[in-house]
């Protein structure tokens, strides 16, 4: 590894199972399991380190589940351990947290160990809308836990909001994004509800009332907007920031970084392959290791240079910044494909830009980001 990669740890407990999440949590963990899967993180940091033999990381990601649940304590001394092992010098450390939860405390110890950016699930504005989404806190949660992380000294803070919910106006998105704006947050996620298999919502999917296509583009035009109008610039598909307050952590995974990911279910992508440890917290106490991930059964590369080179290209499409051809050439020691080129110029000039430097969908592309990824890819 050249540089430093980013560090994940995941953090798989929650007070309440919301009904669209398929995320890997569970509720209503004891103490003691809290406290045996600290243990597990600490151990797994210094065993990673030791076999990555001095590598260091320069992002931490706790995410989840519900990171802030794990406590004080218990994160103060992971965040040590990672320090200890994988230095973390002018890393940029994330804890993701939920509005309504008490966190001042929490956060005090985060900034104090070190962590300097905080994500809040705040998801919407309407009391309504959160009730449909199964979430616990109410609108006035957010803005307290916001000044929670301020008086804490975290001034980086990112909140997530959801797009494509029940009566869900241009109105209410609009008054989501105003909210987040008023708070002055430096970064904001909007992603769409998407209707996951196994989950409460899957199997209650016909009975949603979900908005349609048609209403989702718009939602999603109208929070673009409004975000761009108070200077939150799009970098991702669904990701907006202030001008440097990308989140640097999830960079990583678009740019096909190494990243390791610690903890179970987490995924990790290191010397050119992807591994996860299982879906399993006893496991992962218990010392089980990560399993290899197996190549897409539907992948129609021919190689695994040319896997490498799509996944690459699908990951790199999603980013406003898109596919550069110098970066290319550097990574795979060629140009981007023609083929790529000739298929960009099959699609409407509406939904992307393919010049020698590169190619970058825009705002219609992402909207319509699967099927013109696929497209770009073959
Ligand atoms: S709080 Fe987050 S991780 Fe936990 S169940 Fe809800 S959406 Fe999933």
């Amino acid at each position: 590894m050249d540089g430093p990669i980013g560090l994940y740890i995941h953090i798989p407990f929650c007070a309440s199972k919301c009904p669209y999440c398929d995320f890997y949590s569970l509720t209503g963990q004891t103490p003691e399991v809290m406290d045996g899967y600290t243990d597990a993180l600490i151990r797994s940091l210094g065993e990673w380190s030791a076999r990555l033999e001095g590598v260091l990381a320069d992002t931490l990601y706790f995410g989840g589940g519900t990171p802030s649940l794990l406590g004080s304590d218990r994160l103060a001394r992971i965040m040590e351990a990672a320090r200890r092992r994988f230095g973390l010098e002018n890393a940029e450390i994330t804890l993701e947290a939920n509005p309504g939860d008490e966190l001042y405390e929490v956060f005090s110890a985060f900034s104090a160990a070190g962590g300097n950016r905080v994500s809040l699930g705040m998801q919407s504005a309407d009391e309504s809308q959160l009730a449909f989404l199964g979430r616990r806190h109410r609108p006035q949660d957010v803005s307290k836990a916001v000044e929670s992380a301020r008086s804490a000294g975290i001034g980086n803070i990112s909140l997530d909001l959801m797009l494509g919910l029940p009566g869900q106006t241009v109105e209410s998105i609009v008054s989501a994004v105003s909210e987040a704006v008023r708070l002055d947050v430096r970064h904001i996620s909007a992603y769409m509800l998407k209707i996951e298999d196994g989950t409460p919502f899957y199997s209650r999917r016909d009975s949603l009332s979900l908005p349609d296509d048609d209403r989702v583009a718009e939602l999603y035009l109208a929070a673009c907007q409004t975000m761009e109008m108070f200077g939150y610039k799009q970098y991702e598909i669904s990701n907006y920031a202030k001008p440097g307050f990308e989140s640097r952590h999830n960079l990583k995974y678009w740019k096909l970084d190494p990243y390791l990911g610690i903890g179970a279910a987490a995924h990790s992508f290191l010397d050119g392959k992807r591994f996860y440890y299982p879906h399993d917290v006893q496991g992962f106490i218990d010392g089980v290791q990560p399993l290899p991930e197996r190549q897409g059964e539907n992948n129609k590369a021919s190689s695994i240079e040319e896997a490498g080179e799509q996944e690459y290209m699908m990951l790199r499409l999603r980013l406003a910044e898109g596919l550069n051809n110098e970066e290319f050439s550097k990574r795979f020691g060629h140009p981007i494909p023609s083929e790529v080129y000739e298929r960009a110029g099959q699609l409407p000039q509406q939904l992307l830009t393919a010049d020698p430097a590169g190619i970058r969908l825009n705002r219609f592309g992402f909207l319509l980001s699967n099927t013109v990824i696929s497209h770009l890819i073959g």
